[in-house]
């Protein structure tokens, strides 16, 4: 949809990225691993960035930035993933089209080497919106050439420290249960139960798989006015085969529509499913007339704190308006727009 006003959106136009929210410590974030991880942050709103000011779409934009976020081995998306409790990657994304409501997903799948792709493959290339498990892999084989989709072993995603990070916590689960506590859900790392909650955070870029937090995500405005969603992630350590999330849920852990919001959410996906966290924003601008930045804190501060749900999220309008909100200590996170703002942040 070519919106009629686009001349207007050139300063308006907004690339946002999130790398994950969670208990990240001001104290243990080393001047190195902080730098790294802004740097990346800042390639990553570079090439959204670039797609947008060149006149390309909202959805590309989103895409360019998650690929560079994907393949970095510093977030928990494409290669660094989390790992599930038996050492295997199992990832999910989701993209949406905020003009036309087009939206793809993928969930568990282990053989693509940037999951966003292959859940804009879906949305594109299939008459479906959410494919799993071994049905994704071998569709995403099946159409890899047309995609433009790579194909990579499941080893390319593991990473010393995601095993690492498995390692760790299973060791401190078998711990908790021996001490008769439990590890509050398999937490993205804030909110852990009272007691039970290990020290995950480390002075190196371990946290990053040790605290699982690290998810991708970008929302993108472009010069047509048009809005776009994309989230990618790993999951959280030591889930269950077959877990699936907030990420690769349209309407939860993602959303776009240009009448309303783009929305990409980080953090305790069980309960950004059942707080429905991205159509919950649009509907609050749709039906009651919020602004964007209050219906997101009201969603992050309020209906997630209900069930105890850390995590943060981006969420940007039709007019360029966006909010960064997250409950928990940190949430890796940056906005580059029109008018010449570049700015990456982390607490
Ligand atoms: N929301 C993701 C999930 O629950 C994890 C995260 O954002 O850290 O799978």
């Amino acid at each position: 949809m070519v919106n009629s006003n686009a001349a207007s959106y050139g300063k308006n136009a907004r690339v946002l990225v999130h790398g994950g929210a969670g208990a990240i410590s001001r104290k243990r974030l080393t001047a190195a691993s902080e730098k790294r991880c802004k740097e990346k942050l800042k390639q990553a709103l570079s090439a959204g960035a670039k797609v947008v000011d060149q006149g390309g779409s909202a959805l590309d934009a989103v895409v360019a930035v998650i690929k560079v976020m994907e393949d970095s081995p510093l977030f928990n998306a494409g290669r660094g993933s989390c790992l599930t409790r038996k050492g295997r990657v199992e990832m999910d994304a989701s993209i949406m089209d905020g003009s036309n409501l087009d939206a793809g997903a993928v969930t568990g799948i282990t053989c693509v080497k940037n999951p966003i792709e292959a859940a804009r493959a879906v949305m594109e290339l299939s008459p479906h919106l959410l494919l799993m498990g071994t049905g994704a892999n071998s569709f995403c084989r099946k159409v890899a050439s047309q995609a433009g989709l790579k194909i990579v072993d499941p080893e390319y995603f593991v990473t010393a420290r995601s095993l690492r990070g498995l390692a760790r916590f299973l060791e401190k689960e078998k711990l908790a249960r021996q001490a008769g506590l439990t590890i509050s859900g398999l937490t993205t790392g804030a909110s852990q139960s009272e007691g039970a909650s290990p020290d995950f955070c480390h002075d190196d870029l371990e946290f990053l798989n040790e605290c699982k937090y690290g998810t991708v995500g970008a929302v993108a405005l472009d010069l047509d006015g048009n809005l776009a969603a994309a989230t990618s992630t790993g999951g959280i350590t030591g889930k269950s085969a077959g877990r699936v999330g907030d990420s690769p849920i349209i309407g939860a852990g993602t959303y776009a529509n240009n009448d309303t919001c783009a929305v990409s959410c980080t953090g305790h996906g069980e309960h950004f499913i059942r707080a429905v966290v991205g159509h919950e924003i649009s509907a609050m601008i749709e039906y009651a007339a919020f602004d964007v930045r209050t219906a997101a804190e009201k969603v992050v501060f309020e209906n997630l704190a209900r069930t105890d749900g850390s995590g943060g999220l981006i969420a940007l309008d039709a007019k360029g308006n966006y909010s960064m909100p997250f409950n928990t200590a940190g949430m890796f996170r940056g906005v580059a727009t029109g008018d010449g703002r570049f700015e990456v942040a982390i607490f």
